[in-house]
């Protein structure tokens, strides 16, 4: 078997996909696209698909070295995604030549059912009582929003009060059993974060997700130190080698991203690796069904995983949804918050190939949002 085409579709809301054909008819699919720069990794992919066009699928680790590693600049976002989507076509067409799921491939099912959360906001404190009440009685066991809007370097003492009553509106919509993590979303500054964290102890969200950018990592040490939250981060480190500063930080929880990490080869030897540090996985994943079928994969063949992220039915995604784009919605179904193992070949998803012909090129140039400060300077999203 040879590969014969690599095609991608960019495709409401602001997701890239792409397309693996062989000369054998098995065809695999993938996710490579970084949020707001979907053309970028578009020109990417096309850029990798000369290493596949004409090869072997299968010798899927050889293609992921020459596509990581085969040029002298590497790494980064825009190419750490664009082989991460191309690995997971991969895994796909290999699952579906030997008929098993790809997480039967990296040795079996260590779980029946993998936990999920969702998105409640979290832009405006008022509205997240209502917002976990309804996720509640979806049957979700927890949830995650984002602490703060746009925050000031030193946060003000009503900064912190409204981070804090966000935490407590969650928390008494969902009771003593169920969890809710809170996005720092690296708006805060270090000391911003170590000043507002032993705030929201007393609340116990399950984490508080990157309290710093990804380039204060050096910083995350102290963090955790200072913390009586447990600290997540993950989703903006592309390798192993991203991810080991943060692990030796002691961060409670990783989250790398299917679709930005490498994909399912990078992101297993990323869990194998926060397995030395006994750090579970919580897979990162707010795009489409690609990206969301591998890191499933992954949950169901990573015995250090804690939870997934989703994005069916979240408010952001305008335009479009992630079971548009699956002939068969019933393998995202919700069971009490957990979704079942898939049992179909491959990546366990069968893509609407013509839904997605037919919005290709229709999604918007979606970007995200640029803050600013009072006094006009820059803010972090
Ligand atoms: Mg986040």
């Amino acid at each position: 078997m040879i590969i014969t085409r690599v095609e991608t579709f960019a495709v409401p809301p602001r997701w890239l996909l792409c397309r693996v054909e062989t000369d054998e008819g098995v065809v695999g699919w993938g996710e490579p696209v970084v949020e707001g720069r979907a053309a970028t990794v578009r020109t990417a992919v096309h850029e990798l698909a000369e290493l596949l066009v004409g090869k072997d699928p299968a010798r899927i680790e050889d293609h992921w070295q020459l596509m990581t590693k085969g040029s002298f600049y590497r790494g980064g976002p825009v190419l750490s995604s664009a082989v991460a989507g191309l690995d997971q076509a991969l895994w796909d067409i290999a699952g579906k030549t030997l008929g098993v799921p790809v997480h039967v491939l990296l040795g079996g099912p260590v779980r029946d059912r993998v936990r999920a959360y969702c998105w409640v906001g979290g832009d405006e404190p008022s509205a997240i009582g209502e917002a976990v009440t309804a996720q509640v009685e979806a049957g979700f066991t927890a949830v995650k929003m984002n602490a703060s809007g746009r925050m000031n370097r030193l946060p003000t003492v009503s900064d912190i009060d409204a981070v804090v009553a966000r935490a407590a509106a969650a928390r008494e919509a969902l009771g003593p059993d169920r969890d809710f993590a809170v996005d720092f979303h690296g708006r805060f500054t270090a000391a911003a974060a170590r000043k507002t964290l032993p705030h929201l102890a007393p609340y116990s969200p399950l984490f508080a997700e990157e309290p710093v950018l990804p380039e204060y990592t050096h910083l995350l040490g102290d963090i955790v130190a200072s913390s009586p939250v447990p600290i997540a981060t993950g989703e903006r480190l592309y390798s192993r080698t991203d991810v080991l500063p943060a692990l030796q930080a002691g961060v409670a929880v990783l989250q790398p991203d299917l679709s930005h990490a490498g994909g399912i080869s990078e992101v297993r030897r990323i869990g194998a690796l926060a397995e030395t540090f006994d750090i579970p996985l919580a897979p990162h994943c707010p795009l489409g069904p690609v990206s969301l079928a591998a890191s499933l994969q992954i949950a169901f063949a990573t015995p250090n995983f804690l939870i997934q992220e989703q994005s069916i039915g979240i408010h952001y995604n305008d335009g479009a949804e992630v079971l548009d784009y699956v002939v068969d919605p019933e393998v995202f179904r919700f069971h009490e918050g957990h979704i079942n193992r898939p049992t179909a070949p491959g990546l366990g998803i069968e893509v609407d190939e013509r839904a997605v012909r037919a919005a290709d090129s229709t999604a918007p140039d979606w970007r995200g949002p640029i803050w600013r400060h009072s006094d006009g300077s820059f803010a972090e999203w």
